[in-house]
């Protein structure tokens, strides 16, 4: 009885020793984020389904490395911010279609490509920063009123080139259409308060400074900010606003994922995806850069929980339609340089 289970164990052994000869499962992820932001979570992915997650970091060059690569990349994900580069990755081609009841159930429509090419993995608002000392609580609490005389020399933005204002110029098209859009531009150029520079941290560092008195920033900005010492300070100098709550709602941008065209572990691949999709996996990955779930009712869900967030309350999201915004970003760049707004 014995002898016959070792015979049958050994067997087995050898069944498993030619199976281990096989590759061990994997995915290999090309990521525009940073590795602090996706590793932990990609843990515990590998913990709970024995995948590995090989990720290869970049802050530049990914497109490039994707096309020269091939059909012999090893790659089957990229992740990266703005709809912008997450549209750019999917025109050149080098993308391909997931069909998931997991995702398309999990994430909003507004937030995924209606085709499946990329889909939307945390929300970012971008929110208007006033200064506590010389704005009133109240005092501007629309996109559209940026473009107010009223604030003329109190405006301090980032490049209208950079993909977080282009997508904002982009969701006021499609809000007001193209002359509205850009009489609205127009109207905030006369405004700034210096020509457009920095970051969006550098636009609170100048409210702080009192070089101005409004900012356009993404939220967790603000979180960053507060973990820094040093800007602190800059942080402490503002208030949020969440725009047009009476109306459309504040734009919204994601940091998302696509499945590349030669994907080798499609299957894997699309298992990891669905995974931060899921609950357990928004929780973890909105809460590591203090963003917002995308699957989401205003951030309320299962686990998660940002103080921060949470101190600011639920707010009215714009439920446009990212892919919208996408095809408004041509037009979005060349309005900027039709007003001169970086000059
Ligand atoms: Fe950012």
């Amino acid at each position: 009885m014995l002898s016959l289970r070792i015979i049958k164990s050994l067997s087995l052994c050898a069944l498993i020793g030619l199976s281990c000869l096989a590759k061990a499962a994997e995915v290999n992820v090309y990521s525009y984020r940073q590795p602090q932001l996706i590793k932990p979570i990609f843990d515990v992915f590998t913990q709970e389904t024995g995948v590995a997650v090989n990720a290869v970091y970049a802050k530049t060059g990914m497109l490039e490395r994707l096309r020269s690569e091939g059909r012999n990349s090893p790659a089957d994900l990229v992740f990266t911010v703005d709809i912008g580069r997450l549209t750019d990755t999917v025109n050149a081609g080098l993308t391909q279609a997931v069909q998931s009841s997991a995702l398309t159930k999990n994430i909003p429509e507004s937030f995924r490509d209606p085709d499946g090419h990329w889909f939307g993995l945390t929300s970012r608002a971008r929110i208007i920063a006033t200064s506590i000392d010389r704005v009133e609580p109240g005092e501007i609490s629309t996109y559209e009123e940026l473009a107010d005389p009223k604030w003329k020399g109190r405006i301090c933005t980032r490049s209208a080139k950079h993909p977080y204002m282009v997508a904002l110029t982009a969701s006021v098209i499609v809000a007001h259409g193209t002359d509205g859009a850009k009489n609205w531009l127009q109207g905030v150029k006369d405004n700034l308060a210096r020509k457009p520079q920095g970051n969006d941290r550098a636009q609170v560092k100048a409210i702080h400074s009192g070089l101005c008195d409004v900012a356009v920033i993404n939220h967790y900005y603000m979180a960053k900010m507060l973990a820094d010492p040093e800007q602190v300070p800059w942080a402490e100098s503002v208030r949020v606003v969440f725009p047009n709550q009476e109306g459309r709602g504040t734009h919204m941008n994601v940091s998302g994922v696509a499945l590349t065209k030669h994907s080798p572990n499609k299957e894997d691949a699309i298992k990891l995806m669905e995974f931060l999709s899921s609950a357990k996996g928004q929780a973890l990955y909105a809460e590591k850069n203090g963003e917002y779930p995308v699957s989401n009712d205003n951030g309320r869900i299962v686990g998660f929980h940002n103080p921060l967030l949470a101190s600011w309350g639920p707010f009215v999201q714009d439920v446009a339609l990212l892919v919208e915004i996408a095809n408004n970003r041509a037009a979005a760049i060349r309005m900027a340089d039709q007003v001169g707004y970086d000059f």
